[in-house]
């Protein structure tokens, strides 16, 4: 087997029959054998019942359906799909077809080409966001380049092509919390990167909120959902944030009226302050420690429920 295309699909329904025959158009007549990894991570729509129609109608396809038996993550789904993989080279990519798999044919050539990479990234040179997403994106490879011992490269999506030695390193990292973008270049390896245009999704839509991208920002900077803890992080803020602008007031209060009590306000201010900032340092703590708790219990990392194939192995 020369490729594996992993596929994690979430409420892909509209998706998945398209995809599969986008990937034919693109390789049916290439030189290359390729499978297919579906994870199907928990779908709440008839994902599962059309990836099992795949399975039943393309019997000479090499097709794989990893049920889970519930979600997830994307994460999870992946580190699935690498361990069912049987490829020489395995491409992670997405079932809504944003990311077309014409470009895995790029992908493949430039791997083949240059023996010395054992990846392919491929990342968006023009962001199709809003400009605060845009910016908060920014802000955060800033400063998680800044503080964390290795490089994530803006822009780059987990849409990537991996030599076998790679998957297998990846494969051997059991970390529960699975960042991928930081275990990618953790693990090391020579990576390329090669621009690409992300696609209008075509069906359903992103699983990705706002706040959801925060948490996986956090997660990114901690290396789970510890909600309390993080609510403590959050009051925290709130509460050195009010504490300074009170301290705003004050300082033009007392400037323009004279001071009142003496002492009072300053006490408040920084009562408030050093309360706030100690209860947002213990949010930090707890963040490490919810992931230390985590880890301890050594879950794994999903759960199957079944798995489907066009081949018996
Ligand atoms: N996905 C998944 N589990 C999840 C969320 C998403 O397997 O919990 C899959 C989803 O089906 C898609 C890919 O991950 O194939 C990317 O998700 P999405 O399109 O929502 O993200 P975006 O493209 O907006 O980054
Ligand atoms: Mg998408």
């Amino acid at each position: 087997m020369k490729l594996s295309f992993v596929v994690p699909c979430f409420n892909e329904q509209g998706n998945v029959g398209n995809f599969y025959k986008r990937v034919e158009e693109v390789f049916r007549n290439s030189k290359y054998s390729y499978e297919y990894i579906f994870v199907n991570d928990g779908s709440k729509d008839q994902t599962y019942e059309k990836l099992k129609l795949l399975v039943n109608i393309y019997t000479n396809a090499n097709i794989k359906v990893i049920n889970f038996s519930r979600n997830f993550g994307k994460e999870s789904a992946m580190y699935a799909g690498l361990q069912a993989s049987k490829g020489e080279y395995v491409v992670i990519i997405d079932a809504d077809l944003q990311q077309d798999p014409a470009y895995v044919v790029n992908m493949m050539k430039a791997i083949e080409e240059e023996p010395s990479y054992d990846s392919v990234a491929a990342f968006q040179e023009n962001r199709h966001e809003g400009k605060i997403l845009k910016t908060f994106k920014s802000w955060f490879y800033h400063l998680i380049n800044r503080i964390s011992e290795v490089e994530f490269v803006d822009g780059a999506s987990d849409f990537r092509l991996l030599r076998r030695n790679m998957v297998d390193a990846i494969l051997a990292l059991p970390e529960r919390n699975r960042f991928s973008k930081g275990i990618f270049s953790w693990v090391g390896f020579k990576t390329l990167y090669m621009p690409y245009e992300v696609h209008d999704r075509v069906n359903g839509q992103s699983s990705w909120s706002f706040w959801k991208l925060f948490r996986y920002a956090v997660e990114g900077f901690v290396s789970f959902s510890m909600t309390p803890l993080r609510i403590a992080t959050f009051f925290g803020l709130v509460f050195s944030l009010l504490a300074f602008l009170y301290l705003v007031f004050v300082v033009i209060q007392t400037i323009c009226f004279g001071i009142q009590i003496a002492g009072y306000a300053t006490i408040i201010c920084l009562i408030l302050l050093i309360g706030g900032i100690q209860l947002f340092c213990l949010g930090i703590i707890g963040e490490y420690l919810a992931r230390n708790y985590i880890e301890a219990k050594q879950r794994p990392i999903y759960v199957v429920k079944d798995i489907i194939s066009t081949r018996e192995d």
